[in-house]
């Protein structure tokens, strides 16, 4: 059986579980959760959400540039209003550049991604906060509600929240 044929046979028994009873549309938790597709990161059971809670948008990287389009969508049409930007130790982020991404696509599928944007990093903690600021500088999704950044350890299991500088710098006295 193929890796999909199996999913497909998983699903059938998971639908015969599933009790249907009184799920909503709009997320009960009111809140969204932007993170990375990695295959490590259990986010409902991690971050404690049951069916029906939150929105779990997922890139790879969980990249906020590439979330905004569902952010929007997230809290003009479905509600929330809480928002933790979600990146990981161990990414496979970490492994590549956009150059050598694009050289790969050329090489194995003959494929032009010159205008593509990959959004690989070098520092968790930077990208978190440069998703930080990309979610600050966009114009479609809310300000004035919290929104905040953590690095999940895939060997622990923990969050560690990511404060921006201005956050962590003590208040001066003159
Ligand atoms: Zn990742």
């Amino acid at each position: 059986m193929s890796v999909i044929d199996e999913m497909l046979a998983a699903n059938s028994r998971y639908a015969e579980e599933l009790a249907r009873s009184g799920q909503q549309l709009l997320p009960a938790a009111r809140v969204a959760v932007v993170t990375c597709m990695d295959a490590r990161i259990e986010a409902a059971t991690a971050f404690g959400f049951q069916v029906g809670m939150a929105h779990i948008i997922r890139n790879a990287g969980g990249r906020v540039s590439e979330a905004l389009r569902s952010l929007a969508i997230s809290q003009e049409l479905l509600g929330t209003r809480a928002v933790a930007i979600i990146h990981h130790t161990d990414c496979g982020m970490l492994t590549f550049t956009d150059d050598q991404l694009r050289r790969r696509l050329r090489e194995n599928l003959g494929a032009n991604a010159d205008h593509v944007a990959f959004l690989p990093f070098t520092d968790i903690e930077q990208s978190v906060l440069d998703d930080l600021d990309a979610y600050r500088e966009s114009k479609m999704v809310r300000q004035d509600i919290p929104v905040r950044g953590f690095i999940f350890d895939v060997q622990t299991g923990r969050l560690n929240e990511v404060l921006p500088a201005t956050a962590r710098q003590p208040v001066r006295s003159r």
